[in-house]
């Protein structure tokens, strides 16, 4: 099975951060922040259907016009996730036009914005351009486990760092996927049928093994069925794929818990990009400002075990020198460096 989630960085190492994640199959893509979008093409940003932002510092949220401009005039729904106020946020932006003509479009455009709260609370509104987009509420939730999206194929995960403000981190995670060994089933005398895609659901739930799984069809019209446990219907005729990992980690300080945080987010990562703005020799820096340096973001890398890294938002201080962030990045991920620089203790 082909890989689903195709991220690549938006920029270059030293422009605004933001990871665009193409979903293979359904033409769409997840954005994670809204910075400098030049480089996307109007066909890549108009696939964008959830926009996931860490925190709104201008780097990051500055984009929302060049998304606005795009879409507007278009029958779409655009869904916003980021950190609390960012529902202010986006009515602020978009208070900042006249909106006298927008009623009489057909197309409806549609920001849906969900605020991640601290206790697993979100808050959302949303704002419609046939009102010219005025805000309204929309029901609050929760975020179980972190999660804040969930859909048959993926679910996206986030937890707030400390950058002084929050400063939201994702994880998008790829299901399961299930395929089936049809020429196995046909060897059992199992007819193709609807209770495969019970079988594929009842497989990415999780249930146990030993759970009875009843197998039905009609045979010249007459009901037939048989009862097989799930784990040898998953051995004998799955074929189970597991799917990709995808963590993202921009504007953190250093220190425990924000350590901790980024590991339970990224544990087992097929890709973590991480911000990597300063080299540790200017760690004094990098803590005032509130950022990672390239050693500690590779430590954390190791941390959580991810699989591959990706470091990137490099501060412009060391323009012509990027080989030298990403080879302190490399080596504290594959050494696993004790860090001179003790961590901050959070209070
Ligand atoms: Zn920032």
């Amino acid at each position: 099975m082909a890989t689903f989630i195709h991220p690549r960085l938006v920029n270059d190492v030293f422009g605004d951060p933001g990871v665009y994640a193409e979903l293979m199959f359904e033409r769409r893509a997840l954005l994670l922040d809204l910075g400098d979008l030049a480089p996307l093409s109007a066909s890549a940003l108009l696939k964008v259907s959830h926009v996931f932002i860490s925190h709104a510092h201008a780097d990051h949220f500055s984009g929302f016009d060049r998304l606005l401009r795009l879409c507007l005039g278009r029958d779409k729904t655009v869904a916003l996730f980021g950190p609390p106020g960012l529902a202010d946020r986006v009515g602020h932006k978009l208070a900042g036009y006249s909106w006298n003509l927008v009623h009489n479009y057909e197309a409806e455009l549609v920001f849906a914005v969900t605020e991640i709260h601290p206790g697993a609370q979100t808050t959302a509104a949303r704002y419609r351009s046939s009102t010219g987009f005025q805000r309204e509420p929309a029901p609050q939730g929760a975020a179980e486990a972190g999660i804040v999206w969930d859909e048959p194929a993926l679910r996206v995960r986030a937890v707030a760092l400390d950058h002084q403000i929050p400063s939201m981190a994702y994880a998008i995670e790829e299901k399961a996927h299930v395929n089936i060994w049809k020429n196995r089933l046909a060897e059992r005398g199992w007819p193709v049928g609807p209770w495969l895609a019970e079988l594929k659901r009842a497989t990415l739930a999780g249930l146990p093994d030993d759970t009875p799984f009843r197998i039905w069809w009609r045979e010249q019209g007459e009901p037939r069925e048989t009862q097989v446990p799930l784990g040898t219907l998953k051995a004998e005729v799955l074929n189970i794929v597991p799917g990709r990992k995808i963590a993202y980690v921009v504007d953190a300080v250093f220190h425990e818990a924000n350590a901790q945080r980024i590991a339970g987010l990224a544990a087992g990562a097929d890709i973590l990009f991480i911000e990597s703005p300063f080299l540790d020799a200017d760690a004094a820096i990098a803590a005032r400002k509130h950022h990672l340096t390239a050693r500690q973001a590779g430590l954390l890398a190791r941390r959580a075990g991810a699989k591959e890294l990706v470091t990137f938002h490099y501060s412009p201080r060391y323009l012509g020198r990027a080989d030298e962030l990403r080879r302190e990045a490399r080596i504290a991920f594959a050494q696993g460096a004790v860090p001179d620089h003790p961590m901050r203790q959070v209070s």
